[in-house]
């Protein structure tokens, strides 16, 4: 496995790969690389000759008061689970090798892009599709592998690369959690032991959620409801959204009698946690 940081380096080894005829897959991360970034990788693996994982903590995507700085990083432990994997090649580029000094083209959507986690982080999906875009010309993959972890970003990259002609497969993998329930995140890092119990509310309220939902509730207000109060009575928690949507379109639903995103934002002390299921997608 290679670990490279030029965008000439992964084109000229993607060139070599195609002229022997091979199929690549991409599994886009933000690096500190745990369970859930081995799921993508192992499915990639599976329905691809050759993977290719990119690690980039990608500045455009985050506000000037999240944790661009405090992002944790570990790429020596990235390279062991992508080489034990089966990655053939990780693309690990500065900062200044994905945007010169004069960038100024970005790739924003005017649809899905608003609402939920679009709310709180007005910028963060124009950075996404933007280094996405990018990701997606330097690698030129016949797949990609998003988690259903931050399932607006999975439906937001499905529609770009539908709008703008990628011609790439856009892969949805399944949410990877702990033991407990706890979606695995490179953020859970940031919990100490009190919060890290506490943010358990965020998967247990939508266990209950959806249970209620496959009992025949109908009311999405009513299961936002159950799901909102039964995150109140958790005292480390602050809630930064609570909603069910359409699952294509990410409109609010007052009906379930479609397939359903049931998505929440949490803050457990200074981390803002999310979580979601999908129903009847
Ligand atoms: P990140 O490094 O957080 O940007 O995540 C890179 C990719 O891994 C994204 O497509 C995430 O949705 C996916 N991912 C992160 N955590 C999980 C998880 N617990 N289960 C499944 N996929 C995940």
């Amino acid at each position: 496995m290679k670990i490279v940081e030029t965008k000439k380096e992964v084109r000229e080894q993607v060139r070599e790969w195609r002229r022997q005829g091979l199929s690549v897959g991409l599994v886009p991360t933000m690096g500190y690389l745990h369970e859930g970034h081995k799921s993508l990788i192992d499915r990639a693996v599976a329905e691809n000759d050759r993977v290719v994982v990119s690690d980039f903590v990608n500045p455009m995507q985050f506000g000037p008061k999240e944790d661009l700085a405090s992002y944790p990083r570990d790429l020596e432990r990235d390279a062991a689970l992508c080489e034990a994997a089966g990655a053939n090649l990780i693309f690990h580029p500065q900062p200044e090798e994905m945007y010169h000094d004069d960038f100024s083209s970005f790739v924003d959507m005017s649809t899905l892009t608003g609402g939920l986690c679009g709310k709180s982080r007005p910028i963060h999906f124009r950075g996404v599709c933007t280094v996405v875009s990018k990701l997606f010309h330097i690698v030129t993959p016949d797949r990609a592998y998003f988690g259903q972890k931050d399932a607006q970003q999975l439906a937001v990259i499905r529609h770009m690369a539908e709008d703008l002609d990628f011609g790439i497969e856009i892969v949805g993998c399944p949410i990877i959690r702990e033991e407990d329930g706890l979606a695995k995140s490179s953020r859970n890092t940031y919990l100490n032991r009190q919060e890290r119990q506490a943010a358990l509310v965020l998967s247990r309220s939508l266990a209950a959620g959806k249970e209620q939902i496959e009992k025949g509730e109908r009311d999405a207000g009513k299961v936002v409801q159950a799901v909102t109060e039964m995150i109140r009575e958790e005292p480390l928690a602050k809630i930064d959204y609570v909603e069910i949507v359409d699952w294509k379109t990410l409109e609010p639903v007052k009906e379930i009698d479609r397939p359903v995103l049931a998505a929440v934002a949490v803050y457990i002390g200074k981390t803002r946690l999310i979580d979601n299921f999908i129903y009847g997608g």
